[in-house]
């Protein structure tokens, strides 16, 4: 099946960026996160990346199956795992403990829609896209979000 090639609308980009940045501003705070610029990717591949502990952050926002904006769930489950690689370049054992922190403290402000899976059904980015990853992490197997992740 032929994935829909259609862009976004602009300001719905502009506007659910927005969002995101006013989100996850409390739990950056809260957790001691930085990150210098939010923007969009088309990378087919990723569901977002991280450059230089926060230097730049582009987050996919289009469903590729169905060439609409992908679940706020989604995107927001995947900028916080973004934001927590300004504090730790890799998945290990320390970045799973804070992205866990950071998803509870974003359940307890309302930032999830209950109704609604939160977990995107593939890897947020796949291990090889960190090229200083030399092998697959440690915690792959037996972490749930990972396994969720990779179910
Ligand atoms: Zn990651």
């Amino acid at each position: 099946m032929a994935a829909p090639r259609a862009k976004l609308d602009a300001e719905l980009v502009e506007e659910t960026l927005e969002r995101l940045r006013r989100d996850v501003q409390p739990i950056c705070e809260k957790f001691t996160l930085r990150y210098d610029h939010l923007g969009a990717s088309y990378d087919k591949s990723l569901y977002g990346f991280n450059r230089e502990k926060g230097k730049i952050i582009r987050l996919r926002l289009i469903n590729l199956r169905t060439g609409k904006l992908r679940s706020y769930n989604a995107l927001l489950y995947t900028m916080i795992h973004e934001i927590c690689h300004c504090r730790y370049h890799s998945h290990g054992s320390r970045f799973y403990a804070l992205l866990r922190k950071a998803n509870a403290y974003a359940n307890k402000l309302g930032l999830y829609d209950p109704e609604r899976n939160q977990m995107p059904q593939r890897p947020i980015h796949p291990p090889y896209f960190d090229p200083e990853l030399k092998q697959r992490p440690a915690r792959t197997v037996g972490d749930p979000v990972q396994l969720e992740l990779f179910a």
